[in-house]
């Protein structure tokens, strides 16, 4: 009952700067990425801090980074900088 909510609680934290700095650096290897969070989020409030989660997907240890605000639902778009590189509502 409890193992499905416990994905959504957040991993860790990060501050601004790690978070900007690892959207760059993911929007730049990524083809697809900048055009996918231009079309689907709006941008952040400034914040000192963002959190960070585990990547849901099997096998993947990637973390997932706040990438901006999902355009049509009141949630965070975040993007896993590990080998899935999905995108993910939280
Ligand atoms: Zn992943």
């Amino acid at each position: 009952m409890s193992s499905n909510v416990g994905q959504n609680y957040p991993y860790t934290s990060e501050t601004e700067a790690d978070r900007s700095a690892a959207i760059a650096s993911l929007v730049k290897t990524r083809d697809g990425l900048a055009a996918k969070l231009a079309a689907e989020t709006t941008p952040l409030d400034a914040n000192e801090r963002w959190w960070v989660w585990k990547c849901p997907t099997t096998g993947c240890p990637g973390l997932l980074h706040v990438g901006g605000y999902a355009a049509e639902k009141h949630a965070v778009y975040v993007v896993c900088d590990g080998t899935c590189g999905k995108t993910f509502l939280r």
